[in-house]
């Protein structure tokens, strides 16, 4: 029975050690406590929700959110076996698909709350390929497959085979194909329905208006699994691809100092205006398609080491911005802005956020 607190502080559930307190938190280990603390939301008049993984790509607000967090540990990793798999169809497909390449694969179901790190030494453990993309990589799998995380060439909706979600306001519990997911550059469908919600409510023109958009937009979807395709390898090559990947990401990125990863996508290279592509031709990268990467912009604006407050931009990592002396979410969002602004008067591109904002 899991139990709905109230007033719970958000700052040490975020990455960043940045925000105020959830009137209402919750932490959910499998599917049934999932439906459970969703329908016992509504004696609580049905707060809005938010559904956190590690927030390691998460902005909350000084002031906290009016609403219930809910924080998902759905855990299990399981090889699904020749029955299981052949219980679902998109799980058939893709395993004729792999027979037909001559490579068998492995499918995996995995848990939304289970953390990337945990997989990847499942995938050692278990001698499975695939994922090595993500060594290195923080967060859960569900916060992954939200926005098709990826690095180093990969990206979450190359391993996927099939996502259940769980709908919280019908509390169906939904399964979608790989196609089915719409995943696109850091996005998914599970990101671009809230997002196109948001939307909706930030238009409206009445408070009363706001809020019925608010309760329409309650019916989000929560990543509750997903099974993944990964292929029997050699143990000692897998383990040493994924070290590489986190020794990397040991010497580039600013990890001494609490942050959120990226703050900006990458710059597909058809909006880089000639003149900075020119100039820049050396820093191109194919990342999962030829994009500038904005730290290079950003560095090369002099943007490196900028500050607001306690908020700083790494001067070993410019697309990440540190919470280097107690920043607030203010600082924070002022040196965004300043960020964008200031790229968009030089170079006349328009940067756009990677994390979720919660302001
Ligand atoms: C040091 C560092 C390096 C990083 N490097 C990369 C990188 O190389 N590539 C990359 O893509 N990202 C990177 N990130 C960002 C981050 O690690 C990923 O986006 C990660 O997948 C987020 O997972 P999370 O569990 O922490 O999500 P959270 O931060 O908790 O949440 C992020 C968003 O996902 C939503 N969400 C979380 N779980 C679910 C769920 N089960 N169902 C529905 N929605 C959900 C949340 O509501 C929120 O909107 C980096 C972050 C850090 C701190």
């Amino acid at each position: 029975m899991v139990r709905i607190q109230k007033n719970i502080s958000l700052k040490n559930l975020s990455n960043y050690r940045i925000g105020g307190p959830a009137s209402f938190f919750a932490e959910v280990k499998n599917p049934e406590e999932l439906s459970q603390v969703l329908k016992d939301r509504k004696k609580l008049e049905n707060p809005k929700i938010f559904v956190l993984g590690e927030g390691t790509n998460v902005l909350f607000k000084d002031s906290g959110f009016d609403g219930l967090v809910i924080k998902n540990k759905i855990n299990g990793i399981k090889i699904l076996d020749d029955r299981e798999s052949k219980s679902s169809s998109f799980a058939k497909a893709s395993k004729d698909k792999q027979r037909v390449k001559g490579s068998e694969s492995q499918r995996v179901k995995v848990g939304a709350g289970v953390l990337l790190e945990d997989l990847l030494a499942f995938c050692i453990e278990n001698s499975l390929s695939g994922f090595q993309w993500a060594g290195g990589l923080p967060g859960t799998l569900g916060g992954a497959v939200r926005g098709n995380a990826g690095a180093f060439g990969g990206e979450i909706k190359d391993n996927i085979i099939e996502v259940e979600s769980l709908d919280s306001s019908t509390l169906e519990i939904k399964k979608r194909s790989v196609n089915q997911c719409k995943f696109g550059y850091r996005t998914s469908v599970f990101k671009s329905q809230k997002e196109s919600e948001f939307k909706r409510v930030r238009e409206s023109k009445s408070q009363s208006e706001k809020e019925s958009e608010s309760k329409r937009a309650a019916g989000q979807e929560i990543i509750i699994s997903a099974t993944l395709s990964l292929t029997k390898r050699n143990r000692d090559d897998i383990a040493s691809k994924i070290q590489e990947k986190i020794d990397y990401r040991n010497l580039k990125h600013p990890l001494e100092y609490p942050n959120i990863g990226s703050i900006f996508k990458n710059i597909p290279v058809e909006k880089v205006p000639q003149k900075i592509l020119k100039q820049l031709r050396d820093s191109i990268k194919n990342d999962p398609f030829p994009i500038l990467p904005t730290a290079k912009l950003l560095a090369v604006a002099s943007l490196k080491g900028k500050r607001q407050g306690g908020a700083m931009v790494s001067k070993k990592h410019p697309n990440f911005i540190i919470n280097f002396n107690n920043a607030t979410s203010e600082d924070v969002k002022t040196l965004i802005h300043k960020l964008k602004e200031i790229i968009k008067s030089k170079y006349g591109i328009e940067l756009e956020e990677e994390i979720s904002n919660l302001g």
